[in-house]
């Protein structure tokens, strides 16, 4: 901590102060080294590793950064092939009107069935497939594939199938212009219709460099595509955001929405929120919902949509086609309301 102390004493050159800091990895060798090559290796992936947890931070090197850096290296290697092998697919959770339970539109997550560990969470593969500059040709697939998805729902189901379909976008890719240049070349080819498609971004992929970012948010609105502001609620989320950015779609973080029953002022705030959110005409989806109360909680608090385990788990494209055709076969609108009923009862009690 000394030694970056004085690191971080700021230098002056050609007149201008500059300041730098220095991520450290410290490596002790109580003689299980007995080659300098290994002991450099490893507080190199030390230095990583507390470079990943933030800059102008110190690390000591353990056994578990390296087993983390080698299956690290080894999902990268394997998720090269990932696509080709066909070993990626999207899985597709239900977003709900609060006041009719119709299906409004799927949000596609991307799942990855590895040959030897089984499925592994994008939780994990999509940081590895961002760092390694794999993460675009991942994104192009998931619009493709979801759009094509979209197209056999309409053959399949008619009036059931989903209105909308919403993919999630990686921040990395909003460094530059290329995102909306793929996306429109993908959407196409498919010939989907580009205003039934919604992309996701959080709030953080936008704010690295805002005035680009708002240029690229502007060319996917011009596709016709609507934008949704993921995760807020949670991070530095700012009201702000949402009359920089043209954005369509708030979605409440599932933390947010764990905390409403317990916390008033969560409460309050959602209930802000939705209402600042309405009045900017932007829509707002309260992710996470697990339990009826906070179904009945998220609507009184005038939220639109919800997406969540108590609707359905993320499902196959199957498994959606029987929700869809099972839980909201083609109704006129109005007659909605009565399946609503219908279908939440041995749920929710909607007298509360
Ligand atoms: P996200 O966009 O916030 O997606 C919602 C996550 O919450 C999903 O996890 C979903 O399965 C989970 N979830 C939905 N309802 C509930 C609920 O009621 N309770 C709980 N506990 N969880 C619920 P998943 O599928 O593991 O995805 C995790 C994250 O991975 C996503 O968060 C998103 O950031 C990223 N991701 C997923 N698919 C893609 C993709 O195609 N592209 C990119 N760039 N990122 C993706
Ligand atoms: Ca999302
Ligand atoms: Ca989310």
């Amino acid at each position: 901590a000394c030694l970056q102390q004085v690191l971080a004493e700021p230098y002056v050159i050609g007149g201008v102060e500059l300041r730098s800091t220095a991520s450290i990895g410290v490596v002790s060798n109580h003689g299980q080294y007995s080659c300098a090559n290994d002991l450099i290796r490893d507080a190199d992936v030390a230095m990583y590793e507390s470079k990943r947890a933030g800059r102008g931070s110190y690390l000591v090197f353990d056994t578990s950064m390296r087993d983390q850096v080698q299956r690290q290296l080894k999902l990268e290697a394997d998720l090269g092939m990932a696509i080709e092998n066909g070993q990626l697919s999207l899985a597709y959770q239900p977003i709900v009107s609060l006041e009719s339970g119709e299906i409004y539109g799927v949000e596609a997550l991307l799942r990855w069935q590895h040959p030897e560990d089984g499925w592994i969470s994008p939780e994990e593969f999509i940081p590895i497939a961002e760092d390694s500059g794999l993460i675009q040709n991942i994104c192009d697939w998931v619009v493709f594939e979801g759009c094509c998805q979209l197209i056999q729902w309409d053959t399949e189901l008619g009036a059931a199938a989903p209105n909308s379909i919403s993919l999630n976008l990686s921040p990395r890719q909003f460094a530059n212009f290329e995102v909306a240049k793929r996306v429109a070349q993908v959407l196409h080819d498919t010939g989907v219709d580009p205003s039934r498609i919604v992309f996701e971004l959080t709030e953080s992929a936008l704010m690295s460099d805002p005035d680009i970012a708002a240029k690229v948010l502007q060319r996917i609105k011009d596709l016709g595509s609507r934008i949704a502001l993921d995760d807020f609620g949670i991070g530095n989320s700012s009201f702000a955001s949402l009359h920089r950015f043209p954005v369509d779609i708030l979605k409440f973080d599932r933390s947010f929405i764990n905390g409403i029953q317990e916390e008033r002022d969560l409460a309050s705030l959602v209930h802000s929120i939705a209402v600042l959110a309405r009045n900017l005409g932007i829509c707002t989806v309260a992710e996470g919902v697990e339990v009826p109360e906070q179904f009945l909680a998220v609507r009184e608090l005038g939220c639109d949509m919800a997406q969540g385990y108590l609707i359905a788990k993320p499902l196959t494209p199957d498994g959606f086609a029987e929700f869809a055709v099972g839980q909201n076969p083609a109704v006129p609108s109005g007659v909605g309301a009565i399946i609503f009923q219908n279908r939440w009862e041995d749920k929710i009690d909607l007298s509360v």
